[in-house]
C-alpha cells in the first residue's frame, strides 16, 4: 500500500495557480471598470494566473476568462462568485454558467468559493465609507440605513440584516437598519420613514454593494428624492465598497479557503434544503437560472429559460469528516462514475484506490488529497483486505473523509460489502454508492445487448474466480448449461476453457456465440468473437487478459459489426476470430 499526497503539480495541472473570479455583470460602465480595477489587484498579489468575467451583460464574458485559463493549460479552478449573500446569482445562475464551460472544457474541474459576505473587512470598508459620507460629524447623533440588493431568498435577505447588526455593534451609531432597493421589503423610502420616526435627523444610507450599477444609482435616487420630501432631515449616502484593499484582502482569504477545500458555507437556514414559513416549494427543488442570452451555450432564445443546476448549489462537502464512502467508479473510463460518487470523490481527504478503478479521475483531485493504492491485480500482489479495511477505519476515526473508490459496482464481486461491515462493527458511518458495472456495462460497450426481446429473458452475472468442480465454488454449471439466456462471465480469463467444457457437457449448444470483451471503455478496449466450443483456444491464442469479460448466448449475434453504439474510442480494435 502506498500513499502519494500532493498531486497535481505543475502548471498543466493547474493545481492552486488559477483562479476565476464570476461577476454578475452590469449596464454600468463605472461598474465594469471597478471590477477589472479589482480583477489587477489581485493579480498583483501574486496568486497565481488569474481572470475575471461576466455571465451577463458586461464583458469579458465568463467563458472568455475560463477559456484563456484553459488555453493556458489550467484544468482545476477555484471560481469565486463576486456576491455579497449567497442568492440566485451565487447558489444558481454563476454555477450554471461553469457548469457550461466545464461542458466546453471536458475534464475542467473547479473549486467553488463561498460568498463574501459577511465579513469584518467588509464592515470595517462600510465604516470607513460612512465616516467619509459624515465628514466629521459625530456618529451618535447618526442614524444608518443599510440598503441590499434584496431576493427572493429569505436566507439572503437575513445576512443583510444581519451585516446591519454587526455594522451597529460597538461603533457607537445611534442605530443601523437594513432596507432592499429590490425584491425584499421594506424599501429604501420605508426604512427612511421608520428612521424618521424612531427621531433621526441624519441618516447616512449604505448601499451594501460591491460596485457600481442600476440598483446602486436608485438607491441614491430614492434617497434624494425622500430627502427632497423631508426637508428638515439630513440624508447623506455614502460610498460603495468599490475597488479596494480591503475586497481583495478578502477575495484572497475566501481563494486560500477555497484551495485548502475548507469551504464553510453556512446552509442551516437555506430555504433549498430547509422548510421556512412562506417558501414549502423551494425545499429540494433545483435552482433554475434565468437565462444568458449572452452566452452562446446557454441561450435558447426564451426569456428566463430554465436550467435545472440541482447539482450545483453548493453546499458543504457532501461527505461528513469522519465517513466512509464506498463508491462504484463505473469500468473504467473517467465519464462512467455516477455524480454522486464524483461529487463524494471531490469531497474526499483520502482515497483508497483499486487498479481497475478510474485511474483518470485521480489526476484531478484536490492538492494533499492523500491517495492509497490498494492495488488488486488479477493474480498479482495484492494488499489483503484487512489491510483495506483497517485503512478506511483509521483514516475515517482520524476525521477525514474517506472514499473507496472501487471498479464497476461496489457490491459486484468487489468486496465492497466487507468494507461497509469492517466500518459498521468499527462503528465508523459508511455509506454506498453504486456504480456501473463492467457486467453489463463491458458488453454494451462492445455492441451488445445483455438482454433483448424474443432472444433474452435473463442475464446471470458469474464470476470465474474459481473453476468448475472446486470445492469452494457456489456456481451450479450445470443449471446454468441447460439455461438459455445469457453468461457474464467475470473474472474468468484463466478459467474460460474450462467454463465452456462443463457448459457444453451439460448440454449447451457448441456454437452457441461468445464475445470476449477486454478493457470496456478504456483506450485499448477490444472484442473477439468466438463459438462456444473455441472459446478458450480462441482468447488463448489471442492474447485476452485481464480485465476482461466473457458474454455467452445469442445476444452475441446482435453485436454490430461495424463498432459500438457510442463513438468509438481511438485505438479500438475489433478482432473477430470466427463468425
Ligand atoms: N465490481 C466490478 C467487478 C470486479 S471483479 C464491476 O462491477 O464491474 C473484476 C472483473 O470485472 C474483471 O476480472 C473483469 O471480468 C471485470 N471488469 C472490470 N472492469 C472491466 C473492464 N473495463 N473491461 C472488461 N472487464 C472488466
Amino acid at each position: 500500500m502506498s500513499e502519494r499526497t500532493d498531486r497535481m503539480v505543475g502548471p498543466g495541472a493547474g493545481g492552486a495557480g488559477a483562479l476565476v473570479i464570476v461577476g454578475h455583470g452590469t449596464r454600468s460602465a463605472a461598474g465594469v471598470a471597478q471590477f477589472a480595477a479589482l480583477v489587477e489587484r489581485i493579480r498583483r498579489a501574486g496568486v497565481g494566473d488569474v481572470e475575471g468575467g461576466f455571465i451577463e451583460l458586461s464583458r469579458p464574458p465568463l467563458t472568455d476568462a475560463v477559456g484563456a485559463l484553459a488555453a493556458r493549460g489550467h484544468r482545476s479552478l477555484v471560481a469565486l462568485p463576486l456576491v455579497l449573500t449567497a442568492a440566485g446569482h451565487g447558489k444558481g445562475d454563476i454555477p450554471a454558467a461553469l457548469a457550461r464551460e466545464q461542458q466546453r472544457h471536458p475534464g475542467l474541474r473547479y473549486a467553488y468559493g463561498r460568498p463574501l459576505g459577511p465579513h469584518p473587512l467588509l464592515h470595517t470598508a462600510l465604516e470607513e465609507r460612512i465616516d467619509a459620507a459624515l465628514a466629521g460629524d459625530d456618529r451618535a447623533g447618526t442614524w444608518v440605513a443599510l440598503i441590499g440588493r434584496g431576493s427572493t431568498d429569505p436566507d439572503a435577505n437575513a445576512e443583510v440584516a444581519k451585516v446591519a447588526r454587526l455594522l451597529w455593534e460597538g461603533r457607537g451609531y445611534a442605530g443601523v437598519e437594513p432596507g432592499f432597493i429590490s425584491l425584499a421589503e421594506p424599501s429604501v423610502p420605508d426604512v427612511l420613514d421608520r428612521l424618521r420616526r424612531l427621531g433621526a435627523r441624519r441618516i447616512v444610507v449604505a448601499p451594501y454593494f460591491l460596485f457600481a450599477g442600476v440598483l446602486p444609482d436608485r438607491i441614491v435616487a430614492q434617497s434624494r428624492a425622500y430627502a427632497a420630501a423631508h426637508p428638515e432631515l439630513d440624508v447623506r449616502v455614502a460610498d460603495l465598497i468599490g475597488d479596494c484593499d480591503a475586497l481583495a484582502d478578502l477575495i484572497l482569504e475566501r481563494h486560500a479557503e477555497a484551495v485548502r477545500g475548507d469551504i464553510r458555507m453556512n446552509c442551516d437556514t437555506c430555504a433549498y434544503r430547509v422548510l421556512m414559513p412562506g417558501f414549502a416549494d423551494k425545499v429540494g427543488r433545483p435552482q433554475t437560472p434565468h437565462d444568458h442570452p449572452d452566452d452562446p451555450a446557454g441561450g435558447h432564445g426564451h426569456h428566463h429559460h430554465a436550467h435545472p443546476v440541482g447539482g450545483h448549489h453548493h453546499h458543504e462537502p457532501p461527505l461528513p469528516a469522519g465517513h466512509v464512502a464506498v463508491v462504484g467508479g463505473g469500468p473504467g473510463p473517467d465519464d462512467l462514475i455516477t455524480v454522486r460518487g464524483r461529487a463524494l470523490l471531490d469531497a474526499a481527504d483520502v482515497v483508497v484506490v483499486d487498479r481497475l478503478a478510474p485511474q483518470g479521475l485521480l489526476a484531478a483531485l484536490r492538492p494533499g488529497v492523500i491517495v492509497v493504492d490498494a492495488a488488486k491485480v488479477p493474480r498479482g500482489p495484492s494488499v489483503g483486505q484487512d489491510a483495506i479495511n483497517a485503512a478506511l477505519v483509521t483514516h475515517a476515526r482520524a476525521g477525514r473523509r474517506v472514499v473507496r473508490l472501487k471498479g464497476g459496482d461496489p457490491y459486484v464481486f468487489g468486496r465492497g460489502h466487507e468494507e461497509v461491515q469492517a466500518c459498521t462493527a468499527a462503528g465508523v458511518p459508511v455509506t454506498v454508492v453504486p456504480g456501473v458495472s463492467s457486467a453489463t456495462a463491458a458488453a454494451a460497450l462492445a455492441g451488445v445487448p445483455v438482454t433483448h426481446r424474443g432472444v433474452a429473458h435473463e442475464f446471470t452475472v458469474v464470476s470465474g474466480h474459481l473453476p468448475p468442480g472446486h470445492p469452494d465454488s457456489l456456481v451450479d454449471w450445470a443449471a446454468l448449461a441447460r439455461a438459455r439466456g445469457t453468461l457474464v462471465l467475470l473474472m474468468a480469463v484463466d478459467t474460460v476453457d474450462a467454463i465452456a467444457a462443463v457448459l457444453l457437457a451439460h448440454g449447451r449448444a457448441p456454437d452457441t456465440p461468445v464475445l470476449a470483451v477486454q478493457d470496456a471503455g478504456l483506450p485499448g478496449q477490444r472484442s473477439l468473437a468466438a463459438r462456444l466450443d473455441e472459446i478458450g483456444a480462441v482468447a488463448g491464442g489471442s492474447g485476452v487478459g485481464p480485465p476482461a469479460v466473457f458474454v455467452v448466448g445469442p445476444v452475441v449475434a446482435l453485436t454490430d459489426t461495424s463498432g459500438p453504439p457510442a463513438a468509438p474510442r481511438e485505438g479500438q480494435r475489433s478482432a473477430r476470430a470466427s463468425a
